[in-house]
């Protein structure tokens, strides 16, 4: 055979992309660094510490107690599986509330599980009210499951989660949240909040890579698990299977852990923890309120609710004479900039701009803001140009 050499076997260079969609999100240094640590095997004693090691900084990230603290392999779609499909069965009745993709998604494996799913809604953008959720409950009393997502992404909506579980625990209802992309940007409480289950990803607010998704169960929980008529449908993500591996003393094989990713975990929440939880969710939140007021000034709109606004998921509605594709490929190819479009009923109607973990720095909202206002300026839509750079610098406490 002749060596042609084709351009796929060309080394890859980085783009040097800035990403500001809906994931993922920047990468630190160090969690590069992790990446490309020589391996060890997967039941080695240095990994087991490196995975003792990272359900102690998953339990505080997570504000849990829960012994069974674990990353599956898998993106945050698998730890959405992962709590669903150990926990319900066919016939088991699930509540599960609807504001945009990502609870849908639920929706859709429960139904897969042929589990009873109830659905509620809200518009997308909007959140539920605990009275909503009290309601659909008493309509249909033998649920119980219920499942919400906490930071709904396709919309930017902040859905608050404490009551909601306070209510499900008194109704002794197993309550699942969806926290992949809360985690680390935003105060994520399991214990506090009463979840039974929490799950969430590593490529959002963490600043790593895709490819795990922490989860966490409470023996709430794991009683349900036990008492299954059946075998859970998926063999891989099996928590009783899945617990044996992650337990000390045990430490069954049952699939090979994707071992970079769990350094590269290990070192993202180093990252976090290091520079403190209470201090990376007001980074976010400064970010983001300099972003917003650079938008407003010029001349966009938030999309969701006001008041239940996430920080690291600001939705906009792109406004009249604005073409959705053309600014954000020249975003892209001009600026090196990525945001994210609408999706699904929101697409071409609103964009998505992230301030995930790494990404949410000061350079990047004023890099993004500059970007945009000359895009527009040399579009026709703007006479002049300063004025979303003026309004961030004021929101950052700073006369310009
Ligand atoms: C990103 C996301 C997911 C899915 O995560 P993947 O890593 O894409 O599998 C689930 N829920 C929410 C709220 C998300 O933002």
């Amino acid at each position: 055979m002749t060596n042609t050499a084709p351009s796929a076997y060309r080394p890859l260079r980085s783009t040097g992309r800035i990403l500001m969609g809906p994931g993922p999100s920047m990468v630190h240094p160090r969690v590069y660094e992790a990446l490309s640590r020589r391996l060890d095997g997967h039941l080695d004693p240095e990994f087991l510490q490196i995975m003792n090691e990272t359900q102690d900084m998953l339990r505080e990230v997570m504000g849990t107690r829960n012994r069974l603290t674990i990353s599956v392999s898998g993106t945050g779609s698998a730890g959405r599986e992962a709590a669903l499909v150990n926990l319900i069965e066919p016939d088991y009745e699930a509540l599960v509330c609807v504001k945009g993709v990502f609870g849908a998604r639920m929706c859709d494996i429960v139904e897969r599980l042929q589990g009873r799913l109830h659905r509620i809604e809200r518009p997308w953008g909007e959140v539920f009210t605990p009275d909503e959720v009290a309601d659909a409950l008493e309509r249909h009393p033998g649920v119980r499951v219920v499942a919400i997502v906490n930071a709904e992404t396709s919309t930017g909506a902040h859905q608050p989660v404490m009551e909601i579980g306070r209510l499900c625990r008194e109704k002794d209802k197993l309550l699942v949240v969806d926290a992949v992309t809360s985690l680390g940007g935003t105060e994520v409480l399991a214990d506090e909040w009463s979840i039974d289950v929490c799950y969430s990803g590593t490529q959002k607010c963490l600043s790593c890579p895709p490819g795990l998704a922490p989860i966490t169960f409470n023996e709430r929980a794991l009683e349900r698990i036990r008492l299954r008529k059946r075998k859970v449908s998926s063999w891989y993500l099996d928590m009783g299977m899945i617990e044996s591996y992650w337990t000390d003393g045990k430490r069954a094989y049952h699939h090979t852990a994707p071992i970079s990713m769990n350094y590269a975990l290990h070192q993202a929440l180093a990252v976090v923890l290091e520079e403190g939880l209470e201090a990376r969710y007001e980074r976010h939140r400064r970010c983001s309120r300099a972003l917003v007021a650079g938008l407003e000034a010029l001349g966009f709109r938030l999309f969701a609710q006001e008041g239940y606004r996430l920080p690291m998921l600001n939705a906009v509605w792109i406004p009249e004479g604005i073409d959705d594709a053309r600014t954000r490929k020249l975003l892209l190819e001009r600026h090196n900039i990525e945001i994210g479009g609408g999706l699904g009923p929101l697409a071409g109607k609103v964009w998505r701009i992230g301030l995930m973990g790494e990404s949410a720095k000061r350079e990047n909202v004023t890099g993004f803001l500059s970007a945009l206002e000359s895009l527009l300026y040399l579009a026709g839509a703007r006479k002049e140009i300063g004025a979303s750079l003026e309004a961030a610098a004021r929101a950052y406490g700073e006369a310009s």
